[in-house]
C-alpha cells in the first residue's frame, strides 16, 4: 500500500470530481419518470456518501410504491409504439446512447468512482463498456424477433419472439453504470420497456444514465428510474402486475426474496446472484501467470466483483511459493484515493460493508486459517475518513471455513492446498455457488476435462475474467438464474410464440355431425 503524495492526474480528477460534487448537492438526484424528473410522491429523500470520506454527495429521492406504479404506468403505456418502432429505428436510438455515454465518459467515471470507491483506472472502461453494451444490442434489433421454420407436410410452423412487456431491472452496488447498461441495453433491443431500481448505496450514475437515454430521444415513459430502498421500492418493483419480468443482479438471498416476491404475479425471472469462485492452479501451471491472475481477479475492483476468485485452490507442490507470491503482491497494492489513476484498491462501498468484511477476517482467524498479509483497517492520513481496507490473504485454510464457503465480496483471498485433480474438483464444486472459474495448467486433456466437470457458469482456462459479449454470462447453483449476452438476452426479454400455417385442407375431426 502507498501513502504516497497524489499525483497531478488524481489532483486534476479531483477537482474535476469535486465540481460535479458540487452541482450534485444543488440539484439533488430525483426519479425519472415519463421523461420527467421527479420526486417522490411521499417527498421522503436520502442521501448517497462517498466511500472516500463518508460525506453526503446529495439527497436522493427515496422512492416506494406509489412512485414503482407511477413508474410502471408510464412503461405500460409507452410499451405499445416502443415493440411497434421500427427495429432499425431503435437501432439508431441505441447507438445515439451509445455515443452519449462515449462523449461523457469521463463524467461517469469520476462520478463512479466518487459514488462507489472503485478505482478510476477500471471505471473509465466500465464507462466505455456501457457504450459497447449498447452498440452491441443496437446492432442486434433487426435479428431480434427471429425465429425458426418447423414445417411438416401439413403446416408450416414458423416462430417469431415477440417482447415481454415492461420489465423491471434491480441492479447492484459494485459497478452500477455499467451493470444497469448490461439489462436495460437488451431490454431495449427487445422491445421492452424498463423501470430501472437502482442501489441505495450508488444511484448517481444510474441517474446519469437516465439523462443520457432522454438526452438522445429515447421516448419518455420506455425507461424509467425510481431510486429507493430494496424493502421499499425494490419491493413493489417485484410485486407490480404491470411489471412482467424481473432482471436482477445481486445477493443470492435477495434472490430468493424477489421469487418469493414475485410469484403471486407470476414473474418470470432472470438473476445474477453471488460467487465463491475458484482459481485452481494445477502443478504444471505457468505460475507467474496464475499469479497475475489470480490477484488481478481478487483485487481488481475492490474485491468487489461477483466474479472475483475469492478462493484459491493449489497443487500443494506450488503451495508455498504462490503463497509468498500472492501476499508479495498484496503488500505491495496501491490502496488509496480511487480518483486517483495509480490507485489500485479504493475504499470499500459502505461502513456497514467494511464491518462485513473485519467481520470475516476475524472469522478466518478464528477457524484456525493464517492471515499472511493484511485484512487492517487503514487509517493513516486522508484515508482515516474513508472506508480502506488492506488487501487480505489468509494461507493454510480449509474448505469448510466459513471464509471458503461465503462470499466475502472484498479484497480477501482464501487459499487452500490440494493433492490431486479429483481434490481440486471436490474443492471447486464443494460450495453453495457456482458462477465462474479460472484453472491453470498446460495439460489441454485435463483442462477439458476438468473444466466440463464444473458446476459453474463460466470457466476461463489460463485467463482471467475476458468477456466476449456473445458468448453467455450467468451462474449454476446459487449464483443465478439464465444467461445473459448474445441471443441469450433475448431468451429472456422476449416470449416464443409458435404459429402454425395449415398448407391445404388436411382433415378435420368433425364433431357434432
Ligand atoms: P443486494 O442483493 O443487497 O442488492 C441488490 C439490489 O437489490 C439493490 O438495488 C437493492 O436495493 C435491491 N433489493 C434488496 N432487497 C430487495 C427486495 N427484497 N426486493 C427487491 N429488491 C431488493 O446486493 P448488493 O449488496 O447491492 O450487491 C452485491 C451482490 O451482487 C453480491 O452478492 C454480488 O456477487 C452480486 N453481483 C452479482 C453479479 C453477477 O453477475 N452474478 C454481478 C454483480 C454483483
Amino acid at each position: 500500500m502507498s501513502t504516497a503524495p497524489p499525483s497531478p492526474e488524481a489532483v486534476e480528477n479531483r477537482a474535476k470530481a469535486e465540481a460535479l460534487r458540487a452541482r450534485l448537492a444543488q440539484r439533488g438526484i430525483r426519479h425519472f419518470i415519463r421523461g420527467q424528473e421527479v420526486d417522490s410522491v411521499s417527498g421522503q429523500t436520502f442521501e448517497t456518501c462517498s466511500p472516500v470520506d463518508n460525506r453526503p454527495i446529495c439527497p436522493v429521492a427515496a422512492g416506494d410504491a406509489q412512485d414503482i406504479h407511477r413508474a410502471a404506468q408510464a412503461a405500460r403505456e409507452a410499451f405499445p409504439a416502443w415493440r411497434d418502432l421500427p427495429a432499425r429505428e431503435r437501432k439508431r436510438l441505441l447507438h445515439r446512447v451509445a455515443d452519449l455515454i462515449q462523449e461523457r465518459a469521463e463524467e461517469i467515471a469520476l462520478l463512479e468512482s466518487l459514488d462507489t470507491g472503485q478505482p478510476i483506472r477500471f471505471m473509465s472502461k466500465a464507462a466505455i463498456r456501457g457504450a459497447a453494451n449498447f452498440r452491441f444490442f443496437a446492432d442486434r434489433c433487426e435479428s431480434a424477433r427471429d425465429g425458426l421454420s418447423l414445417p411438416t407436410e401439413q403446416f408450416l410452423n414458423y416462430t417469431v419472439r415477440q417482447p415481454i412487456g415492461p420489465v423491471g431491472a434491480i441492479t447492484p452496488w459494485n459497478t452500477p453504470f455499467m451493470l444497469s447498461t448490461w439489462k436495460i441495453a437488451p431490454a431495449l433491443a427487445a422491445g421492452c420497456t424498463v423501470v430501472h431500481k437502482p442501489a441505495e448505496w450508488s444511484p448517481v450514475t444510474a441517474a446519469l444514465l437516465a439523462e443520457i437515454l432522454h438526452q438522445a430521444g429515447i421516448p419518455a415513459g420506455v425507461v424509467n428510474t425510481v431510486h429507493g430502498f430494496g424493502e421499499t421500492a425494490g419491493r413493489a418493483l417485484t410485486e407490480h402486475p404491470e411489471i412482467r419480468a424481473i432482471a436482477f443482479v445481486g445477493e443470492s438471498a435477495t434472490g430468493s426474496a424477489i421469487l418469493r416476491q414475485g410469484a403471486e404475479t407470476l414473474k418470470r425471472v432472470h438473476f445474477e446472484l453471488g460467487g465463491k469462485n475458484p482459481a485452481v492452479i494445477f502443478e504444471d501451471a505457468d505460475l507467474d501467470r496464475a499469479v497475475d491472475g489470480t490477484v488481478f481477479m481478487i483485487f481488481s475492483l475492490n474485491g468487489e466483483r461477483c466474479t472475483s476468485n475469492s478462493r484459491a485452490l493449489v497443487h500443494r507442490s506450488l503451495y508455498p511459493a504462490f503463497v509468498e507470491r500472492v501476499a508479495e503482491r498484496a503488500r505491495n497494492i496501491r490502496v488509496g484515493d480511487p480518483l486517483d489513476p495509480t490507485t489500485e484498491v479504493g475504499p470499500l462501498i459502505h461502513p456497514d460493508h467494511v464491518a462485513k468484511v473485519l467481520s470475516y477476517i476475524q472469522i478466518g482467524q478464528q477457524e484456525g486459517a493464517t492471515l499472511v498479509v493484511g485484512g487492517q483497517r487503514l487509517q493513516e492520513g486522508a484515508l482515516a475518513q474513508g472506508n480502506y481496507v488492506a488487501p487480505a490473504v489468509f494461507a493454510d485454510a480449509a474448505n469448510h471455513m466459513r471464509i471458503a464457503q461465503e462470499e466475502i465480496f472484498g479484497p480477501v483471498l482464501t487459499v487452500i492446498p490440494f493433492d490431486d485433480e479429483e481434490e481440486a474438483l471436490a474443492l471447486a464444486n464443494g460450495v453453495k455457488y457456482g458462477l465462474a472459474a479460472y484453472v491453470w495448467t498446460q495439460d489441454v486433456a485435463r483442462a477439458h476435462r476438468f473444466c466440463q466437470r464444473l458446476e459453474v457458469g463460466m470457466v476461463w482456462v489460463n485467463s482471467h475474467n475476458v468477456r466476449h459479449l456473445p458468448t453467455p454470462f450467468g451462474g449454476m447453483k446459487a449464483s443465478g438464474i439464465g444467461r445473459d449476452g448474445g441471443d441469450y438476452s433475448f431468451d429472456f426479454y422476449m416470449e416464443t410464440q409458435n404459429i402454425a400455417i395449415a398448407l391445404g385442407p388436411h382433415p378435420i375431426p368433425r364433431l357434432g355431425t
